[in-house]
């Protein structure tokens, strides 16, 4: 395509809310045959909100949710959110908090009230040899099956509690992903959260491929691993925990809606974090160029 043809395609994105770096871009678009798909905050709103706590045997409900809430009014993330604003409606302001870690992709841990508190995956509390009893695991898997997220809580060496929170997934998610089926693109989800919770949302939006617990160091790994087998791969994600992974991609979408670490790793913009602008950057790209197929 001629530099004209390229500017005028970069003008059209605008006015379609897609914000493309440079021209050479809807070059790479066009090549496209993988899209892989972060699941919290692209295909879903991102928006959580506390639905349920759950107490082990012979703990309190309001002390696991003050001491959660405490720990994770201290970070950004949106499950961090949720439990930070359920806790602050529910019990009350929180808590003074020493000594806080993020640890990426597996939850958070300070001290609150004097007790080393873990909020997180199981995982993680597993690390700090807090072993989920039987009615924590099952209150997990539960909330899990029905694509929600569930974190659990610990200090002083037990698990004593399970919180779960869920987001919604955008209204716009589905059509945007039968969209992307029609132009020939294999969607592929990936995500942080849990394997149950990944494919219940994956479901309700038509993607048959789900790679799940990925920590956020590894997801640039996932988007490398299919590029070495012959892909040329489109990542969409809003997260600083994706930015690696857009960087690697052969064209990497940005929601706006999503954080700057993510919007400067990429070549793209969807203004209005809607996923159907990435269908309109791809047609626009193999209008203004050329189709292929
Ligand atoms: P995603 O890829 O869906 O954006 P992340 O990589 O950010 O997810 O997080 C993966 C998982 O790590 C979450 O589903 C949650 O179980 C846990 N996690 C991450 N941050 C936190 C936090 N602040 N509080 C509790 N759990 C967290
Ligand atoms: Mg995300």
């Amino acid at each position: 395509a001629t530099p004209t043809a390229l500017m005028v395609g970069t003008g059209r994105g605008a006015q379609l809310g897609i914000l493309i770096k440079g021209p050479e871009v809807l070059e790479s678009t066009r090549r496209v045959d993988t899209v892989v798909l972060d699941k919290t905050g692209t295909v879903t709103t991102g928006r959580m909100t506390l639905l349920d706590v759950v107490a082990a045997e012979g703990e309190d409900a309001d002390r696991v949710l003050a001491l959660a809430g405490a720990l994770e009014d201290s970070s950004e993330h949106p499950i961090a959110q949720a439990i930070a604003k359920g806790a602050a409606a529910k019990v009350g302001a929180p808590q003074a908090v020493e000594g806080f870690a993020n640890i990426e992709g597996l939850g958070v841990q300070g001290v609150v009230d004097g007790h080393a508190v873990v909020v997180g995956r199981a995982r993680l509390l597993a690390d700090w040899s807090q072993e989920l009893d039987a009615e924590l695991v099952r209150a997990m898997r539960d909330a899990e099956a029905e694509g929600k997220t569930a974190v659990a809580v610990g200090w002083d060496g037990k698990a004593r509690g399970v919180l779960v929170v869920a987001d919604a997934v955008k209204p716009s998610s589905a059509q945007a992903i039968s969209q992307l089926r029609a132009l020939g693109l294999t969607p592929i989800m990936l995500t942080g959260d849990n394997k149950a919770a990944a494919a219940a949302i994956a479901a309700q939006v038509g993607i048959d491929e789900v790679i799940a617990e990925v920590l956020p160091k590894d997801k640039v790994d996932t988007v490398e691993r299919l590029q070495a087998e012959g892909k040329v791969v489109a990542m969409v994600g809003d997260g600083v925990n994706d930015a690696a992974a857009l960087a690697q991609a052969d064209l990497g979408l940005a929601m706006g809606t999503g954080t700057d670490v993510a919007i400067e790793a990429s070549d793209l913009t969807l203004v209005r974090g809607d996923l159907r602008a990435a269908v309109d950057a791809i047609r626009l790209s193999r209008r203004t160029l050329g189709t292929i197929k």
